[in-house]
């Protein structure tokens, strides 16, 4: 007999979207290696990380090669000095009382909302707004939860909630029951957002279906407007019904640095197939003892001053500084006429292609005609077809001559 594999990650589409970005960039630039192509397809930061938190990652490593100070295998569930910190400043202000044991540090949201899906049953029904940050689509893909994909691009049993101009990125409810559904808020790859209303009737709905919610909220810290939940817990009956993801990438630049957290509340249920209640906070400890060792104490130091007044000063001009480029590349390419959505409380810019170009087509003519890489949306799901992103996460300079470019182009 020969090892058999996982065929469930055959049903996965060939490639992942930024890989093949990465080829179409990498074919263009060497065919026309005079262009100075401007990147704006990948959300990763730019900005290096702020000083206070740089000081605390560099004592900390000092405190490694000390005797006294140095740090072995820590709590799996992180370190209580960043846990009760999290709690004091994320939480706590918002009215939002959580116990240290509901709070769970990792090395960031992308393991934690692909690896969540390991507490529950193959059997649940899973919803995901589309377009959709892939790796949820995926990690269902692997587990065997999806089935194969159908020609029209969507996996047979997967329940897609499309967001799109005609319902102005709000999904609608679920017509049936679903069991798991990922929201995401500040939306990637929109950047629209629900406000208070709209996301308590995704929670109203979880709590009559007895649902749960995957409520992924890395983007939380580029929120401007009021009326905007910044944590799902702010909505009445969530933390019944609600495991929430952070992330310290977006906010603080720990992209690669690693540092996240993940909220279990203890009130959550989940049911065994007796119709017997068990603790979501039970399970995703079992499986991060078990599974994960914890994140380095350097990069939890790290994190920590994040919560310092320095640090929160040092990364609010940050945020300020993506989120004017986000109105920059709002103005300037409503300006000459394109639907843009997003850009406001979020460091993405959807839009909605000229004259019906398909994605990957409008994604070419950016390239070729004005060395700009955005992502194209067609590659977050079916209903982003039509659609490109563009990320803000880059200098004032390079925003300022992409959408100079831009404009220059007749479409
Ligand atoms: N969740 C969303 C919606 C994201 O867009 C990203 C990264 O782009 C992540 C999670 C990943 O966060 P982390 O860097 O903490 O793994």
């Amino acid at each position: 007999m020969a090892v058999k594999i996982n065929e469930n990650y055959l049903l996965l589409k060939s490639n992942y979207i930024f890989a093949e970005i990465a080829q179409r960039i990498e074919n263009y630039q060497t065919e026309h290696p005079q262009a100075n192509i401007i990147k704006m397809g990948i959300g990763d930061v730019t900005k290096p990380l702020a000083n206070a938190i740089i000081r605390e990652f560099h004592n900390a490593v000092n405190e490694m090669s000390v005797n006294d100070t140095f740090h072995g295998y820590g709590p799996e569930q992180g370190y209580e000095f960043l846990i009760n910190e999290i709690i004091k400043n994320d939480y706590k202000p918002r009215g939002i009382q959580l116990n240290e044991s509901e709070v769970f540090i990792s090395d960031g949201a992308k393991c934690d909302t692909g690896n969540i899906q390991e507490i529950f049953s193959l059997d649940n029904k899973v919803a995901v707004t589309d377009p959709v940050y892939p790796v949820y689509v995926d990690s269902n893909v692997m587990a065997g939860r999806t089935g194969p994909m159908s020609d029209d691009g969507r996996y047979q049993n997967l329940i897609y909630l499309p967001c799109t101009e005609e319902n102005e990125f709000i999904p609608k409810l679920p017509s049936s029951n679903v069991d798991l559904i990922y929201l995401c808020y500040p939306n990637n790859p929109t950047g629209t957002t629900l406000n208070k209303e709209q996301l308590r009737e995704w929670v109203d709905y979880a709590i009559d279906n007895k649902s749960i919610i995957l409520f992924d909220a890395a983007y939380e810290a580029y929120i401007q407007e009021k009326n905007i939940p910044h944590s799902i817990y702010e909505i009445n009956g969530a933390k019944e019904v609600a495991v929430e993801f952070r992330s310290f990438s977006k906010n603080a630049g720990f992209t690669g640095t690693r540092c996240a957290y993940t909220i279990v509340p203890e009130e959550i249920m989940g049911y065994d197939a007796q119709g017997q209640t068990h603790p979501l906070n039970y399970l995703w400890n079992r499986r991060q003892t078990t599974k994960f060792n914890g994140v380095s104490y350097p990069v939890q130091k790290a994190a920590m001053a994040v919560y310092s007044s320095e640090g929160k000063n040092e990364i609010k001009e940050s945020i300020s500084y993506y989120i004017k480029n986000s109105a920059i590349i709002r103005e300037s390419l409503k300006s000459i006429g394109l639907n843009v959505y997003g850009g406001v409380n979020s460091p993405y810019i959807w839009i909605k292609t000229p004259k019906n170009m398909n994605s990957w087509d409008f994604f070419d003519l950016l390239l070729d005609k004005a060395y700009i890489v955005g992502t194209p949306g067609v590659g977050f799901g079916p209903s982003g077809e039509g659609y490109l992103r563009l990320t803000s996460f880059n200098t004032l300079e390079n925003t300022k001559e992409a959408m100079n470019r831009i404009s220059n182009l007749s479409f």
